[in-house]
Parts: C-alpha cells; structure tokens; sequence
C-alpha cells in the first residue's frame, strides 16, 4: 500500500515569498512577453536575487488599503459636514491645495500609468502595487480637495490647465518624462526621484502644516498616502541595489538616471518649496529646513552605504543643495510677476511673514529677496498689477521660468544648440542626453502653452488682494482680520 508523503509545511517567511515574490511562471520565451526589458542595455542574470522588503500578499494588500480608505472617508466626510473651509487659516491657505490639485495629483496618475507598464514588463507584483497605490493617491487627493472646490476658485478645472497651462508645464513635463521611460528608468526614477525628493517632502511635511492650517480633509489623504510611501521607498532602494549587483556594466546606466531623476525631481520640487514658504499662513519649518531633514541627510545616508556599489551621490548634488537657499524665493517672485496669467492668487507677503522669511533664510533672504517682495507689497498697495505681459521664457527640460534675476551663481542662465534656454547646466546636459525627446517634449508644450487665462476663468487667477476667494472668507467669517 502506498504512504502518503506529508511535505513538512513551510514557515512563515517561506510562505510569504512564495505568496509575493513572483507567480512561479515559467516563461518560455522572455524576450517575447517583456519585449522592453532589453531596450535599455540593463543586464540581469539572476530575477530570484531581487529583494521585495516589505512585499504584502495580494490578499493583505487590498485588506489593509480598504481600512486605510475607510478611515479616510470617515474624516473627509466629517470634514465637510462640519464646514471645515471656514476652518482653515487664512483662504491664502486654499492655494496650496490647488497646486496640489493642479500640479502634483495628474503626476501620481502618470506614476501610476508608468508603473502600470513596468509592472506588466518586468512581471514584478511589488510594481503593480505601487501602481495600484498611485492611482489610489491621486483618488484620494480629488476626493479631499473635492469639497474645497465647492467655496473657493482654481480648482475646477485643473486636468484641463495641467495639459495647457504654462505654470504647469513643470509637472507636466515631468509626469511626460516617466511616461516615455523605459520599466527600469521609471523604477530608478522613483526611487531616487519622486519618492525621496517629492514624496517625502510633500505627503510628510508639508501635510502635517496643511493640518495646522485647519485642513484635515487633503492632510489626511496625504498621511495615509505617506504610509504607501514607505512601502515603494524600501523597495525602490532594494531596487537600484539589485540592478548595479547583477552586472557592472548597470553601474553607469543607474548613475546617470540617479543624476538625471534626482535634478529633474530638485526642480519639481521648487513648487512644493513656494507652498512651504508662501502659501502656509501658519508657517510651519522652512523649505529649506524641510529639505535638510528630509532630502539631504537620508539621501547622504543612503548614497555612503551604496559606495561600495559603484554608486555616487548625484553629480548636481552640491548645486542641488546650495540652491535651496533661493528657489522658493525665486519660484514666488516669478509666479507673482506673471500673476495675471496662473489659475491661482499670489500675494505679496505681509511684514511678519518677511520677518519669519529672514529669520530662516539669513545671510540670503535680506540682501536678495526682501527688497523685490516689499517693492512688489509697494506696487499692490498702490493699485498698480505686477503682470508682466509677455508670455515667460522657460527651461527646455524643467519648464521652469528662466531665472533672469540675481540669485545663485551656480543656477546662472545656461544657453545650448538652437538658442534654446535653460534654467541651469544640469538641465542642459539632461536635455542634451536625449535631445529628440525633450525637444519634442519642448515643442509640444510650447504649442500647448496658453500664459494667460481665459476671460471666463478670470476669477481664479491673479492677485489675492481683492480676490472673490477673499471677499467670500471674509464674509463667512463676519470680516475677521486673518494672519
Ligand atoms: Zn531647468
């Protein structure tokens, strides 16, 4: 008679890799089904090597995303029941939820499209879920800030001016940029991109001054966010090590996308830099503070153990660094002179704010920037519009206006082939190492470019001062003075 064998069942660790490390299918012909695996010279021998830290099962994944999302809905719908626009700090503080709304909500659905494709080409379940969770993010931001749309400007149409407004041709570009990637740029890019640049400046602490500015609605979709974030931060690190382990001729292809995903992700970030330093009527740390203790110091951590990879720390990181001193100065100054055209209210800040400005810019803010925003208070509280009435010169990589006023040394203008203008060397020599994509990407936008708003959207764009969104506050809150 036969025995039965009994396999000894396998321990938890066992059971978790065989439920989330891949499908255990075995492809006869990989290049036929991944065709894009090959296209970018990356070479691996060895995909059971990769570490997935941090990797649920499907099961567990939807489970705990269905109680993250529950206790979310709980809060926004609490939040808008309870009113909770006439909470907020100032209706200043509105426009930041708009730039959230406009600029980086249409880039986690390009994340997701982007990682939605790498998923299915690199057959990685970890990838998938970090495309599913984009797509959650970007839900969740329409869904907290839907109830603002409801009692402030600038937020109705925001898909619409993503694709055509100049402003945001900066996210625009961007989210273009990881759509035309291949699957292990777009994984790099996130990794030393999107995640520690963006992502943990923006859902980390820029959330928790959102929920000091009374609001809890965006500030808790952002937190529940965060916590995906943690999730592709670990996995994308593991990521960039298995790709540089696997072949030494990785090395250099990962540096140079390290090179060009952390500037291309600096710049980015110069528009959540303007929502920390201007747009927080609570203010909260400076950006330049947030990017010390978010970007610099874990990067510089990571980049010491990746050493004996190969690996260096970014070639524009000193330039990168430096100019955190200036960029959101830069950045608000910019919006406020073409404020006749941005589907958003700029404002010139009031004397306690320049003096919180001073304070945590010193050696910088006095000399360079104090003089133009009193100039600009100066020119507003005399009635005249600080618009300028041609259409702004911008980068040909980052989109971003040209700086055309002293600031950085090392951020001078830096001009390349067909006269074409750029913000910095780095973002020539990013634009340079694919000329045909960036100057179609430039083209494309140039053509999409409206600099000003249409007469029908006039009202969500322009001066603060004397703003229907700071008539209705005003109103609702019995003409109380704000900060
Ligand atoms: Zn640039």
């Amino acid at each position: 008679m036969d025995t039965t064998v009994k396999h000894p069942a396998m321990n938890r660790n066992q059971r978790t890799q065989a439920l989330t490390h891949d499908l255990a299918w075995q492809v006869s012909q990989p290049d036929a089904v991944f065709p894009a695996r090959s296209l970018e010279g990356i070479r691996i021998h060895d995909w059971s090597a990769l570490r997935q830290p941090l990797q649920p099962s499907v099961e567990q994944y939807w489970k705990v995303q269905g109680d993250k999302d529950k206790r979310l809905y709980a809060i926004t719908d609490a939040f808008a029941q309870n009113n909770g626009q006439l909470g907020l700090s100032d209706a200043r503080f509105a426009n930041a939820i708009k730039l959230l709304l406009q600029a980086f909500s249409p880039i986690e659905y390009s994340a997701h499209r982007a990682c939605a494709r790498a998923a299915r080409q690199l057959g990685l379940t970890t990838v998938a879920f970090q495309a599913a969770d984009h797509l959650r993010h970007n839900q969740l931001e329409i869904h907290a800030t839907s109830h603002f749309n409801k009692y402030f400007n600038g937020m109705h149409s925001y898909t619409e001016w993503f694709d055509h407004h100049w402003m945001l041709s900066v996210a625009k570009s961007y989210a273009d940029d990881l759509l035309s990637a291949g699957p292990f740029e777009v994984m790099v890019a996130m990794a030393v991109g999107y995640n520690p640049v963006i992502c943990n400046t923006l859902y980390v602490s820029y959330m928790s001054a959102a929920a000091d500015n009374g609001d809890m609605s965006t500030s808790s979709a952002g937190l529940t966010a965060q916590s995906d974030k943690v999730r592709h931060q670990a996995a994308g690190l593991a990521w960039v090590e298995f790709l540089v382990q696997q072949d030494p001729a990785n090395v250099p292809l990962v540096q140079a996308w390290i090179d060009k995903w952390f500037w291309r992700s600096v710049r980015l970030s110069s528009l959540v830099g303007v929502m920390q330093d201007y747009m927080l009527p609570f203010h909260s740390h400076s950006w330049q503070e947030i990017w010390t203790t978010y970007v610099q110091q874990p990067l510089q951590q990571i980049f010491e153990t990746w050493k004996p990879l190969g690996l260096t720390l970014p070639s524009n990181w000193a330039q990168a660094c430096e100019q955190q001193a200036h960029v959101s100065h830069q950045t608000w100054l910019r919006l406020c002179r073409y404020s006749a055209g941005l589907p958003l209210h700029v404002w010139a800040p009031n004397a306690s704010a320049l003096d919180w400005l001073s304070q945590k810019y010193p050696g910088t803010f006095d000399a360079m920037f104090r003089p133009h925003l009193m100039g600009l208070a100066h020119q507003i509280a005399h009635g005249q519009r600080p618009q300028e009435t041609t259409a702004p010169v911008l980068c040909g990589t980052c989109q971003l206006p040209v700086p055309g006023m002293a600031g950085s040394a090392a951020l001078a203008q830096a001009k390349n082939l067909q006269g074409r203008c750029f913000c910095s060397l780095p973002c020539q020599h990013i634009f340079n190492l694919d000329a045909d994509k960036h100057s179609a990407q430039a083209a494309s936008s140039a053509q999409r470019h409206s600099w000003a708003l249409p007469a029908s959207q006039a009202a969500d764009g322009g001066l603060f001062d004397g703003s229907q969104d700071e008539h209705n506050f005003e109103e609702w809150n019995g003409g109380a003075q704000h900060p």
